[in-house]
């Protein structure tokens, strides 16, 4: 190649990476944390007004209790009779970013330190809006549809909620991960919730003659046997919320524990579960106490194995972008998760979105370029799965 053409293409990415890096900065600073997104889809319809799409918002709002749904963006030419390919990213924030004050100095953005840069999800937010603006409907046109989603932070609502019949959806690709672009999630860990509460007896702590029954004392005791239960490796298991009691001189009437448990196979969670709920049980009965107890599924494991279409096609359009393919295990959930338990195989992919939710967050120029460089990969190949 002579240096000549070296150099033009080189003023093309860095073109593309400039844009992409403006768009991020615009979409980081608008207002949508869970449940209050609409801010964020009316700057991707204003951001995508002139160009050849339809808009598309489902009801994962009014269901979710949220001001916004899933905001789909359906090209143009995207046949529905062929299989879609879904690139997603969600439009909440853990934490509010309007007053985010951004830092881009060496190639390196972030908040000046005192809130969330916001960068996930709202650097997928501009990939996907980079590639609606600068490539969806050019160079072969793709079948791929964008999915913004709403409510991925507490617990991918509206992942959950989005109908992938409707469009057809084969494969998915989520745009939402803080690994180094390069680095994607093959297999991922499912979580579910539970929570239990246990009831005694209230009663003076000093005068009723030891008639009280401590419910604090009932959730000390399960919570000694279930931390003392070994998971198997791989596995995690956390009580993180302790709450009961009513005053120092009463003995406490009710005690509330909630946790979570990990695992990379539904069986292995439930199993934990149950024994969890059995150690409970038994704490109950031994102080002459009840208990009453929930859990619930938050997100299911996936597993893409290795020779998998999805897997192979991915491995291809890194290689095809200089970018190093590495598989992950990895055991925080993602909308991945959510279209994975719908039986459409996805992979959430590496950002480069680094220290999500702190005040530390930040990404890099060089990981938009790299996103860039596979987007395109992502768009000319997409006739393999037609
Ligand atoms: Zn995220």
């Amino acid at each position: 190649m002579k240096a000549g053409s070296e150099n033009e293409m080189l003023t093309v990415r860095d073109t593309s990476t400039e844009a992409a890096v403006n768009l991020f900065k615009q979409a980081a600073v608008v207002p949508g944390v869970s449940r209050k997104e609409r801010p964020v889809a009316e700057f991707i319809k204003d951001q995508l007004k002139e160009l050849n799409v339809r808009f598309y918002e489902d009801s994962a709002g009014t269901s979710t209790g949220g001001n916004c749904g899933n905001l789909i963006v359906f090209p143009n030419h995207v046949e529905l009779t062929k299989p879609v390919t879904a690139f997603l990213a969600h439009m909440d924030t853990a934490r509010e970013t309007a007053q985010t004050v951004i830092h881009h100095e060496n190639g390196k953005i972030s908040s000046d330190g005192n809130s969330q840069l916001g960068a996930d999800n709202r650097a997928g937010v501009a990939l996907l809006l980079w590639y609606l603006r600068e490539l969806s409907g050019k160079n072969h046109p793709a079948n791929i549809i964008c999915i913004f989603t709403v409510a991925e932070e507490i617990g991918m609502l509206g992942a959950k909620h989005i109908n992938t019949k409707r469009w057809n959806i084969k494969q998915a690709f989520v745009f939402d991960s803080s690994l180094d672009p390069g680095h994607y999630i093959a297999d991922c860990a499912g979580m579910e919730l539970f929570k239990a509460t246990f009831k005694g007896k209230a009663a003076h702590s000093a005068v009723s003659n030891g008639s009280g029954i401590s419910a604090i004392s009932i959730a000390a005791r399960a919570i000694t046997e279930m931390t003392k239960h070994e998971v198997k490796p791989g596995m995690t298991s956390n009580i993180g919320i302790v709450s009961g009691g009513t005053a120092t001189n009463v003995v406490a009437p009710e005690c509330t524990i909630e946790g979570e448990v990990r695992g990379f196979s539904e069986g292995d969670i439930t199993h934990i579960l149950t024994t969890y709920k059995t150690m409970c049980s038994d704490a109950a009965t031994a102080f002459g106490g009840s208990v009453s107890w929930h859990s619930e599924v938050d997100f299911v494991p996936y597993s893409i194995s290795p020779d998998s279409d999805l897997r192979e096609h991915l491995t291809a359009c890194m290689i095809a972008a200089g970018l190093k393919p590495v598989p992950e295990t990895y055991s925080g959930g993602s909308d991945a998760n959510a279209i994975n338990a719908k039986g459409i195989p996805a992979i959430n992919l590496g950002i480069g979105a680094r220290n999500p939710h702190s005040n530390e967050e930040y990404i890099l120029e060089q990981d938009f370029r790299s996103m860039i460089a596979l987007i395109n990969e992502l768009h000319k190949r997409n006739y393999q799965i037609s």
